[in-house]
């Protein structure tokens, strides 16, 4: 049985000053009998993560690393870095990071690979743009982006969360249905089966685009829909918990 895992990501935002709020109101108001609950904060609020959430059921993670362990990469931050500052999870492929900053899934597959040798647990995230979909060939572009994950990286007994996000609904209010979502998670869950055999039912498969308190109970409640990777509305400490409470609900 899957368990929930409701992510926020929090992207460039948030000051030490902010932090304190919403981290303490996520820690208040997540409880163990709830879904899954981690914040994915920038790099340099890791520390305040830590000491705001050590001691309570809400992980915390990083939104990138880098491929490398260690070296003359400045600017780069690594699985071990983010490790010693309690990180459970970190985010990788990001359509933000493959748009912006060009990074291909060759260098996603690296990434996760160095989440592994880190003990971080990837969230790997796979995604359609919106003339992809109108094309009909969402199947395609998720499959190689994925394969491409496979391939390089391989998969032993480490563990990796998915996240379906479909690069139409992310940051734009418009969300997938449920039975779209429903629908690509299937496909990702049938493809992990033929490369994975059974172990693909324990990976969770997030679904992110404009999840809100008032779309997430519909999502979560569908079979392959194991939760949520939510950006804006993850730094709403009220909207955020309305969702892992949704989470719980269909969980
Ligand atoms: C995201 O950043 O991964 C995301 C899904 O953003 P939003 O929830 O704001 O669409």
């Amino acid at each position: 049985m899957r368990r929930k895992l409701v992510a926020g990501n929090w992207k460039m935002h948030g000051s030490r000053r902010s932090n304190e709020d919403l981290l303490g109101a996520v820690r208040e108001g997540v409880r163990s009998q709830h879904a899954e609950c981690a914040v994915l904060v920038p790099a340099p609020f890791l520390a305040q993560a830590e000491s705001l959430l050590s001691g309570s059921v809400v992980a915390w993670g990083a939104q990138n690393l880098s491929e490398h362990d260690a070296g003359a990469f400045t600017g780069e931050v690594s699985a071990a870095m983010l490790a010693e500052f309690g990180a459970r999870y970190v985010i990788v492929g990001h359509s933000e990071r493959r748009a912006l900053f060009a990074e291909s899934s060759k260098t996603v597959a690296l990434k996760a690979q160095a989440a592994w040798r880190g003990g971080l647990v990837p969230v790997v995230c796979v995604g359609e743009q919106l003339d992809e979909r109108e094309s009909g060939i969402t199947e395609r572009v998720v499959e190689a982006q994925l394969e491409a994950v496979l391939a390089t990286a391989g998969l032993g007994e480490q563990e990796l969360v998915l996240a379906y996000e479909p690069v139409w609904a992310i940051g734009t209010g418009r969300t997938a249905t449920p039975e779209q979502a429903q629908e690509v998670h299937a496909f990702i869950r049938a493809l992990m089966a033929r490369r994975l055999g059974s172990r693909a039912a324990e990976w969770r498969i997030l679904y992110g685009g404009s999840v809100k308190a008032g779309n997430a109970r519909a999502l979560f409640s569908m079979p392959d829909v194991d939760g949520g990777l939510v950006g804006g509305a993850s730094l709403q400490a009220g909207e955020f918990l309305e969702i892992v409470r949704a989470a719980s609900v269909a969980a």
